[in-house]
């Protein structure tokens, strides 16, 4: 138990982010009022490109794993449907930064816009703040520190976690697999 203590009071220190990486946050974005928070949350159907189908608030889709399989690739799968990760850097969505809405890739929810993006260093897609009502969070207790993992509020699956060393003023980071989004550019 003390070597665990140890372990997450060590990764809690600054300098950590320097020989671990994806521990802390690049704080690259832009810093923002909480109401440019609000106001960019509630404008995020501007940036749906014309077309695009939205499921209804509160309709939920359950399918079963052997469903989830035929709908989602393997690693999609495994990401969503086993709690799995994918590679740091390995997703194209990381250098997205065409005006859009990252919707879910397994029942598409709208989840993020491109103005909540930004760039954390990390190798997987990040958000300072997410669409209302687009996800659940629970307790994650896998590794030797509690993280919160958070869930597509429609279908389920899962996303990623958020952690609490985002830029101002949300400091969230929405730290997101880049294989469960599927981007909708505003202009193709
Ligand atoms: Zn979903």
């Amino acid at each position: 138990m003390k070597r665990r203590h140890f372990l997450a009071a060590l990764l809690a220190t600054p300098w950590a982010a320097a020989i671990v990486p994806g521990i802390r946050a690049v704080q690259a974005a832009p810093a923002a009022a909480s109401d440019t928070i609000a106001k960019m949350q509630a404008r995020w159907r501007t940036l749906l490109a014309p077309g695009t189908v939205v499921p209804p608030a509160g309709e939920m889709l359950a399918l079963s794993n052997a469903e989830w399989k035929k709908r989602l690739s393997p690693l999609a799968f495994n990401v969503m449907r086993e709690e799995g990760t994918e590679r740091a850097f390995t997703s194209e969505l990381n250098n997205e930064k065409r005006a859009g809405v990252f919707v879910c890739v397994g029942c598409a929810l709208p989840l993020f816009t491109s103005e909540m993006k930004y760039d954390s260093g990390t190798g997987w897609p990040s958000f300072f703040t997410t669409i209302p009502d687009a996800f659940q969070t629970k307790a994650d207790n896998g590794l030797f520190y509690t993280r919160t993992e958070y869930h597509c509020a429609r279908c389920g699956g899962h996303h990623g976690h958020v952690f609490n060393d985002g830029p101002p003023p949300t400091n969230q980071r929405w730290c997101n697999n880049g294989v469960a989004l599927k981007f909708v550019p505003l202009k193709t």
